[in-house]
Parts: structure tokens; C-alpha cells; sequence
């Protein structure tokens, strides 16, 4: 492949692209892995005299850049760029996108991380939002006002697996002219592609599946056109909170093998929702795979798989569900999604705290899994000994 042209991934597999965009053996010596440009600055031959367009590394750097131009090629955009995590992504493409005075349509069950951005820090800044239910088309239709700017969607979502209908929000914000921002972290971009679907901007926490091994924080956005692509760039460098070269670097290693991952991801969820769904204990099982899912016709058709992630309720209440928690040994108490290793976590307590008391407020009975790619039986034990 060494040679190809950047456009010529367009038409490759997943996996080619993954594993070679924008990763073309190193020019000066052929190191098949794109080194970790570990600089700051970049010597000039005489003033104004770049080498290859590098000034310095907040602006752009050789490492980040192969990840932004896998994330396009990925995602199928003009333009990725590549953050210092998801937060950040977000706050640069919002910053982007709005002024004071606009205003944010966002799902009633996002992100506690991504709310608080926008009820606490952009509101204050003079941005208005109103939470709706993301996966009634309807309801969205509705909410959407003169000033209404940007409509941010998740799906699925975090920690209730709502699927909002990307093609149908495309087109109810088109109208709108407002541009449809879609947070694609659960899913990846192996399973669902929202620029395909009419999404003009698709942000991502790269600490979850792209980069996959629990040891990065990142965050990335890709948009649709270049001349967005351009905007978000200025603001990037402007605002500053760009991914490190090392950073960058594990997020594309991570990314080589996002495809093999997510199958075995899917296939092992596919089995503990089987375990969970006839398990006494539980309630209910939160899943876009399963028929009853109030939205799995919109998942089966924008989805390739379901995902990887896995939420349930407890007959229990809040106590049962922080003992399940308690009592898993394979899966890991702790916080964040989509490593290699299984984890277990109660979003009331955990992630979701920061929306405690808001519309966004999730179940107390609720725990949450990110199911990893460990042994399917070693897995279903765990969660026995946990349940029993
Ligand atoms: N979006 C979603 C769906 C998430 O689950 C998270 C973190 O859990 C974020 C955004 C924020 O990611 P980061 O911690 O990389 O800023």
C-alpha cells in the first residue's frame, strides 16, 4: 500500500483505512509506525522558510496530524482534528458553531460531562439549550426555535442505549438550518457512520473504543465539509486544547485494531444481554440489540452491530445495584467505557453524579456495563457470582 495517495484510502475497506490512513511509512526512514514527533517547534530554513508546513505543535504536528486524517477517513469527513479529550473537542466545535444568544437543542439523557459543558459553562457564557427527547423525532421537531443553532445528538447514549434516528434529525435540522452535531463514542465508527447519515460534525471520546486500552485521554472531531473543517481548525489553535503527540499517537495505535475489537465487543454483549434478560434479578435489560428496544428498528438500520455497552435495572433498588457493583471481580469497578477490559459501574452514584437532581437525573437501580473482550465464560461467571 506504501505510496497510495490520501484520497486513494477513500475507496478501501475499514480495516485499510484504519490501519493506513494517513500512516504512510515514514519518509526520511521507512518506520512502518508513524514516529512520535515529540517537539514543540520546528527549525526553519530561514524566516518564514517551512520545511513541511510545521511551525509549532499547537498549531500542528506530524503525529496529530496522521490521527486527523485517519478520524476522516474513518468517519468519512473532510477534516479531522484531534483533542486533548472529548470535553474539549466539544467546547471548541460548540464555541465554533455558536455566539451568544444562540441556542443548543441536546438529549435529555446526554453525557452528564457534555450537559454540564453546556448548562454550566456555555449558559453562563450566554448560550441557551433546552433538553429534549433526542429519539422522538417529534418532540425535536418541536423544540426547535429561530435561534437554535446546533442540535447535539448521542446515540446511542450514555448510560440509558436511547437510539435517536440520525437521518431524521439530519433533516429537521437542515430545516432548520442549524447544524446536527453527533456524539459517536458508543457506537465508533465501525458501526455507525452519522456524516453518511446527514451529520455535518461527528465528535468522539477517543479514550473510549477508538483508542481502546484504558490509558488515554483524547477527544476528536471530524466534520463533513472542508469549509467547517476549516472553522473548527481555527478555533482549535486559537482555543488551544490539542492532543499531545504521545496521546495521539496511542489513539491510532488503538484505532489499528477498532475493528477486530468491536467484534468481539458486540459478540460478548450479545451474550451477557441473553445472561441478563432471563437472570431473576433483573428488571429490565437496556440494549439496542433486543427486539423490545424501543428503538431498535432506528438501530438496526443505522447500526452495523450494537455496541459493546450494556445497561440493566435491579429488582434490588440502589442497593442491590451498587452491590452487583461491588461483588465483580473480572468486570472492574470503574469509571469510562470501551478498553479491551470489562467494566461495571453504577452511573447514579458515578459517571451521571453531575446530573443528579437535573431532567437528567439516571435510575438509582441502574448499573452499567462496558463489555470487553475477555472470554465470554469468565465474563457470565463474574456477573453470576454478582447476581446470585
Ligand atoms: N461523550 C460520551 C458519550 C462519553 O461517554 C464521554 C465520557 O465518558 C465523553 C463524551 C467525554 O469524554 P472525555 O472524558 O474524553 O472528555
Amino acid at each position: 500500500m506504501a505510496g497510495m495517495s490520501k484520497d486513494a484510502y477513500a475507496s478501501t475497506g475499514f480495516n485499510t483505512r484504519a490501519i493506513h490512513a494517513g500512516q504512510e511509512p515514514d519518509s526520511l526512514t521507512g518506520a512502518v509506525a508513524v514516529p512520535i514527533y515529540q517537539t514543540s517547534t520546528y527549525k526553519q530554513d530561514g524566516v518564514g522558510g517551512l520545511r513541511s508546513g510545521y511551525e509549532y505543535s499547537r498549531s500542528a504536528n506530524p503525529t496529530r496530524t496522521a490521527l486527523e486524517e485517519c478520524l476522516a477517513a474513518l468517519e468519512g469527513g473532510a477534516r479531522g482534528l484531534a483533542f486533548a479529550s472529548a470535553l474539549a473537542a466539544e467546547d471548541t466545535v460548540l464555541r465554533t458553531l455558536c455566539v451568544p444568544g444562540d441556542h443548543i437543542l441536546l438529549p435529555d439523557d446526554a453525557y452528564g460531562g457534555t450537559f454540564r459543558l453546556i448548562a454550566r459553562v456555555l449558559a453562563r457564557w450566554g448560550v441557551d439549550y433546552s433538553a429534549v427527547a433526542m429519539h422522538d423525532a417529534a418532540q425535536v421537531a418541536a423544540a426547535v426555535r429561530p435561534n437554535t443553532k446546533v442540535v447535539w445528538v448521542e446515540t446511542p447514549t450514555n448510560p440509558l442505549l436511547n437510539i435517536a434516528d440520525i437521518a431524521a434529525l439530519s433533516e429537521i435540522s437542515q430545516r432548520a438550518n442549524a447544524k446536527l452535531v453527533v456524539d459517536n463514542t458508543f457506537a465508533s465508527p465501525y458501526l455507525q457512520q452519522p456524516i453518511a447519515l446527514g451529520a455535518d460534525v461527528v465528535v468522539h471520546s477517543t479514550t473510549k473504543y477508538l483508542g481502546g486500552h484504558s490509558d488515554v485521554v483524547g477527544g476528536a472531531a471530524i466534520a463533513r465539509d472542508a469549509e467547517l473543517g476549516e472553522e473548527i481548525a481555527f478555533h482549535q489553535n486559537a482555543m488551544g486544547a490539542v492532543s499531545g503527540p504521545f496521546d495521539a499517537w496511542l489513539v491510532m495505535r488503538g484505532i489499528k485494531t477498532l475493528g477486530v475489537r468491536m467484534d468481539r465487543h458486540c459478540e460478548n454483549a450479545e451474550q451477557i444481554v441473553e445472561f441478563l434478560t432471563a437472570h431473576p434479578a433483573v428488571t429490565s435489560v437496556l440494549y439496542p440489540g433486543l427486539p423490545e428496544h424501543p428503538n431498535h428498528d432506528v438501530a438496526a438500520k443505522q447500526m452495523v452491530k450494537f455496541g459493546g455497552m450494556v445497561s440493566f435495572r435491579l429488582r434490588g433498588g440502589e442497593d442491590a445495584a451498587l452491590k452487583v457493583c461491588e461483588l465483580a471481580h473480572v468486570f472492574t469497578l470503574g469509571e469510562s467505557l470501551g478498553g479491551v477490559e470489562s467494566l461495571i459501574e453504577h452511573p447514579g452514584r458515578m459517571t451521571h453524579a453531575s446530573v443528579a437532581n437535573s431532567p437528567l437525573e439516571v435510575p438509582a437501580d441502574l448499573v452499567r456495563l462496558s463489555v470487553g473482550i475477555e472470554n465470554i465464560e469468565d465474563l457470565l461467571a463474574d456477573l453470576a457470582a454478582a447476581l446470585a
